[in-house]
């Protein structure tokens, strides 16, 4: 009887185990790529709602870029201009 138990019951109970560990692996790495999304340059993940979205380049490919890196392209583009206004 022991051995019955062994043979069909062990390898059952595994695989039920194996089957509810992947599909807790799949939850939790599908839900955050549904709500959020890398920014291009900084490679943090943000939410769709704060980056902004700009296809770019001959494949008109899309990419979101977050406020903090618009703010700082935009900073240093300021700068760039009145240090060549300036001489
Ligand atoms: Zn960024």
């Amino acid at each position: 009887m022991f051995f019955v138990f062994c043979i069909f019951i062990i390898p059952i109970v595994v695989l039920v185990l194996l089957l509810l560990s992947t599909r807790q692996k799949d939850d939790t790495e599908t839900q955050p790529t549904e709500i959020n999304k890398e920014c291009a340059i900084c490679d943090k993940e943000f939410p769709i709602s704060e980056l902004t979205e700009q296809e770019i380049g001959d494949y008109r490919r899309l990419y979101a870029f977050c406020g903090y890196c618009i703010e700082n392209l935009y900073q240093d583009h300021k700068k760039k201009l009145t240090i060549e206004s300036g001489e």
